[in-house]
């Protein structure tokens, strides 16, 4: 989410910034501070190379023919302590000297490549590998609307859009596979609130990295403090090395989850491609989306990920209308099609 989840897990922010904290709570009361200016830039003029030529619908298989997946719980009792307060992966802005944050940005590739072995990860010659990053997991609940956090959903829909690929011959690493972080700092090493989830958000992206990964898409479901606010938004980095192609898979996955949602019967406001690489804007210094990658204009010692990535934002869950749907295996179907649709197309375009 954006109001809601984003800046508590995906953002990068200002760490000595409590005004800017964006705090989305499971009811529609959310408050924003005067002071946090979220800025959502439209897509700009799509670069030369991306011109839409028409790529046919993917074939899907039927339902019963995929990978039978245990459905993730997707009640959580959002608790106080469970709020996606700015707990966040707010990391520090980088200096614009030479001098590193603080603390452990963990974890790297050494841990990388081990976490990929003990999953039993192998590169599959000549296959296509997409990373699924299901945003949020374990304490960080992300966007919620009564009992449904959108951890768990986006969960549902990364083991869905998982079962897709493969069928169609696409190799999938998931960043996290249970309802918890994709990496757990060790307490001796957070050394600031916002540790932990600095650190989760650099393993799902060096997770990607060692996988050596066509494409890393990072699954998220939005939040806001209005209850009207609904659709379907992707998020883009066009700082990042990759832009162009980001543009593309950008535009290719919210037309996809767009077009699916239809499909399935809710038409979904196309509320269009955002600028990731100035996702925030906060006392005059621009701040990226930490998962999509460093921007040249802040740029960030951690690490980004190295092939084309994009986040997408399928529904609100602060929309009870939208909410009601996510919590249908229906509408994450339908949402999990969408994405396949747009990488396919993707694919297809010989990217
Ligand atoms: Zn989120």
């Amino acid at each position: 989410m954006l109001l809601g989840c984003t800046p508590s897990s995906i953002s990068v922010s200002a760490d000595p910034a409590p005004t800017a904290s964006i705090v989305f709570q499971p009811t529609s009361a959310v408050a924003v501070p005067p002071t946090a200016t979220v800025t959502a830039p439209a897509a700009t003029t799509p670069p030369p190379s991306a011109t839409s030529t028409p790529v046919p619908v993917p074939t899907v298989a039927p339902p019963e023919a995929r990978a039978n997946l245990p459905a993730p719980p997707l009640l959580a009792p959002p608790t106080a302590e469970q709020a996606p307060r700015d707990t966040d992966g707010s990391a520090a802005p980088q200096s614009r000297g030479s001098t590193p944050a603080a603390g452990p940005v963990l974890p790297g590739e050494t841990w990388a490549a081990q976490e990929l072995q003990r999953r039993g990860f192998v590169r599959r010659p000549g296959s296509k590998i997409v990373v699924l990053d299901p945003g949020h997991g374990g304490p960080e609940v992300g966007a919620a609307q009564g009992r449904l956090a959108e951890k768990n959903v986006n969960l549902a829909i990364a083991r869905k859009l998982k079962a897709l690929l493969e069928e169609n011959g696409i190799q999938v690493l998931l960043t996290r596979e249970a309802d918890t972080r994709a990496f757990e700092l060790p307490d001796a090493l957070a050394d600031t609130p916002r540790a932990p989830l600095r650190a989760d958000l650099q393993a799902r992206v060096d997770l990607a990295n060692a996988a050596r990964a066509d494409l890393f898409i990072s699954i998220h479901n939005n939040g806001s403090s209005n209850p009207a606010e609904a659709g379907t938004e992707v998020w883009y980095a066009p700082a990042h090395p990759q832009g162009d192609k980001n543009w593309l898979l950008g535009q290719e996955v919210l037309t996809g989850i767009v077009e699916q949602l239809a499909g399935a019967g809710y038409q979904a406001p196309n509320r269009g491609l955002k600028n990731g690489s100035q996702f925030r804007v906060f006392q005059g210094r621009v701040f990226p989306l930490f998962v999509l990658g460093p921007s040249r204009a802040e740029p960030r010692p951690a690490r980004g990920i190295t092939m084309p990535g994009v986040l997408g934002e399928s529904l609100f869950l602060s929309n009870s209308h939208e909410a009601a749907l996510l919590g249908q295996d229906t509408f994450q179907e339908a949402i999990a099609l969408g994405y396949l649709q747009g990488v396919q197309r993707y694919f297809a375009r010989g990217n």
